[in-house]
């Protein structure tokens, strides 16, 4: 017999959502292997889920009781769970008394469980009174939200990865997912080994590890993807290459996108894009050609100044095709983070209500209060991420409660959030780990449970949420995150904050959503952990979950019909190129690093795959500025300077540069932050950061 137990689980890393095997032996120490019978990953995990025990396994950085500072400009101290948790609502309560309820905020992440996520937003929203709570996924998938929402009527991802399988042409447009979502790329790679006449376009300015399958690289400048994605439409709708049924049907405003394109110029969009008029015409054959046609993008659609229209554009090419609600087909936006879609689901933005209700309709936010029995819902939309630390620096906020997320690093312009974090009044970390930057500005440290310490669900890309098994006790006094937030909430004098379990907040959560949407009325912990895991909507005990949505062609719309939405034609919107920074900066990840590494950045054998920060620059760039591979040089925009090593490559275009976002303060100085450079300009509808643009100039690094 087996001295080992054996949990299963979920991956915390991508939103994929890969099943995972954990393994405790009799002393505590856990392994990881993938699980056979998970339908996402059906055994296989990629490097950082391979090596996900040594997050709880390694204790070093771990935080493990309350650290507290009794005044601002003192060291914290050790503090009892009792002194920490009464500090956090003396003061909450006195700065909601005096300067009212939008004067305090909460920001969490898209790695908080669905549980966390609920609990969070009904305390903000119900009882605090106020809709500052967002998350970090603000940063990664806001447009897309807003682009399901405006084109399907609800933020709806329609697909399954089981469709990947059945579709014979991809769009991989400003993803790459054979480094960010990499089990979900292999299954794409697999597919075309299978059915080698698949077709894969890759829309991105870089030249990735996801374009080494790629029948077409459109590497477009930064910025061009809707001039793009409306050039293949007019090629489309000019070779009569659309869905003339289905657009009849089941769509609105086809006529308006139509008159629009009339104006369209191949040549002159292949010239903006910097791509060919023959390779617009052969992604548009690619398409045509196809009975199934996936869309598959991430943050080079949604993290830009006009993210909302890029999100509209490319979805207009599944609506132009009637590639929706059938086998192998559809737009399908994939989530950065393990429980980035079940945030939504809870409404765990500052402009969202729980299960997909609009902020904005009185009925909606009068049946969620009558529900929570606090407080009436205000309709006013919350501060969004960036705007919650703009209102920190203008002192508009005077606390924040910061939750599983790293700001310092995380979010565009460094230097103006560490400014916000010194001017506010008070400052709550609820994180596990010392490693996270924004730490140092805490004035109250809240150690909490980490992946496989706590139970809970999450909901990955696809909308399937499975359940986590708590495998170990937390380290130390470190809690879960729900029970850190109930308790608060009690002693704050909340009603409706008696819970005993994480349990008992998921089966309030899912009552929650009977006869909506997004309905899991009919999915339990008892059925997660029995049957495995289940798409939603589940609304009966009895049913087996949706793999895919919209397959009668009813949408969410007021008409029931989907919607063409013309993007619109703005002057840029992006940060101005100058003759001082003429350089377009562009971000994002490498394979085996996760966000701000306060995780894999402990993992050995994830930090040997690239182990310090770089600047990819083409030849030409690097020619003019006299760099070569390996030299130093120095990044500067209108906000800050860094200091990197170069990585000369034809991989990225002229006058662009790349910089990977994950890492902070290197050896303690700003060497290679990425965000010391970024814009905080935003997408005006979806407040997504424009983290794929920003000026910048180049020179090489001179000792003085
Ligand atoms: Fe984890 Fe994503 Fe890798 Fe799967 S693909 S093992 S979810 S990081």
């Amino acid at each position: 017999m087996s001295v080992f137990k054996s949990y299963k689980t979920t991956c915390s890393y991508c939103g994929v959502g890969c099943g995972i095997i954990a393994k405790k032996d009799p002393k505590g120490a856990i392994t990881v292997e993938g699980d056979p019978d998970h339908p996402v990953n059906r055994g296989m995990l990629c490097s950082k889920g391979m090596n996900l025990h040594h997050v709880v396994q390694d204790k070093s950085d771990r935080i493990l009781y309350p650290e507290m500072r009794w005044s601002k400009g003192h060291e914290r101290q050790r503090v009892s769970w009792d002194q920490a948790l009464d500090r956090a609502t003396s003061v909450f309560d006195t700065i909601i008394k005096k300067y009212g309820p939008d004067s305090v905020g909460f920001y969490v992440s898209g790695q908080c469980l669905t549980e966390e996520y609920y609990l969070v937003n009904k305390l903000t929203k119900g009882f605090i009174g106020t809709n500052n709570i967002d998350t970090n996924s603000r940063l990664c998938m806001s447009s897309a939200v807003v682009g399901y929402k405006q084109a399907l009527g609800e933020d709806s991802v329609p697909i399954s990865y089981e469709d990947i399988e059945l579709a014979d042409c991809f769009m991989i447009a400003g993803a790459n997912p054979a480094w960010c979502h990499p089990i979900l790329f292999r299954r794409i790679e697999a597919h075309k080994e299978r059915k080698p006449n698949t077709k894969i376009i890759v829309v991105d300015p870089r030249k990735t590890p996801s374009c080494d399958i790629a029948d077409l690289h459109l590497q477009i400048f930064p910025g061009t993807d809707v001039i793009l994605y409306n050039a293949i439409a007019k090629r489309l709708i000019d070779r009569k290459k659309i869905d003339k049924q289905f657009i009849t049907n089941h769509t609105d405003d086809f006529e308006k996108l139509k008159t629009t394109l009339q104006s369209v110029s191949l040549s002159d969009s292949a010239k903006a894009c910097g791509v060919t008029v023959a390779d617009i015409k052969k992604a548009a054959t690619y398409i045509a050609d196809a009975k199934g046609f996936i869309t598959l993008w991430a943050m080079g659609l949604n993290q830009s100044s006009i993210g909302v229209n890029k999100n509209n554009a490319l979805l207009n090419l599944s609506l132009l095709t009637g590639h929706i609600g059938k086998p192998g087909s559809g737009p399908f936006s994939l989530t950065g983070q393990p429980n980035a879609m079940g945030g939504r689901e809870v409404g765990g933005m500052a402009n969202l209500l729980a299960a997909h209700r609009d902020l904005g309709n009185d009925e909606h936010r009068r049946e969620v209060a009558n529900f929570w029995g606090g407080k009436e819902i205000s309709p006013k939309p919350g501060y969004t991420a960036t705007e919650m630390f703009d209102a920190l620096e203008n002192g508009k906020l005077k606390a924040v409660w910061i939750i599983c997320t790293n700001p310092l690093v995380s979010l565009p312009n460094s230097n103006k959030v560490e400014k916000a974090l010194q001017n506010a009044k008070f400052v709550v970390v609820q994180d596990i780990s010392h490693r996270a930057e924004t730490l140092e500005f805490a004035d109250l440290v809240l150690p909490a449970a980490g992946w496989a310490e706590k139970e809970g669900t999450m909901t990955n890309s696809e909308r399937r949420i499975t359940y986590l098994n708590k495998v170990v006790d937390p380290p130390g006094e470190a809690l879960p995150d729900v029970e850190i937030l109930w308790k608060f909430a009690q002693r704050m004098g909340y009603k409706g904050f008696d819970y005993t379990s994480a349990e008992e907040v998921y089966k309030e959560h899912c009552r929650l959503t009977k006869g909506t949407s997004i309905d899991v009325s009919g999915l339990s912990y008892s059925r997660l952990k029995m049957e495995g895991s289940f798409q939603w909507p589940v609304p009966e005990s009895n049913h087996s979950g949706t793999p895919r949505l919209f397959e009668d062609k009813k949408f969410y719309t007021d008409t029931g019909n989907a919607k063409f939405i013309v993007p619109k034609f703005n002057k840029p919107t992006s940060e101005l190129l100058t003759e001082k920074h003429p350089l377009i900066l562009t971000t994002g990840r490498v394979r085996d690093q996760w966000h701000t590494r306060t995780k894999t950045g402990k993992v050995n054998k994830l930090i040997t795959h690239i182990p310090d920060p770089y600047l990819e620059i083409n030849q030409v760039d690097a020619f003019l500025r006299k760099l070569k591979d390996g030299d130093i040089a120095v990044v500067e925009s209108r906000r800050g300077k860094v200091q990197v090593k170069v990585k000369v490559s034809d991989n990225i275009g002229k006058g662009v540069v790349f910089l990977p976002m994950h890492w902070g303060k290197v050896m303690g100085n700003d060497y290679g932050r990425a965000n010391n450079l970024t814009t905080d300009i935003l997408d005006p509808i979806s407040k997504e950061p424009d983290f794929k643009y920003s000026a910048v100039q180049v020179s090489k690094f001179v000792k003085s």
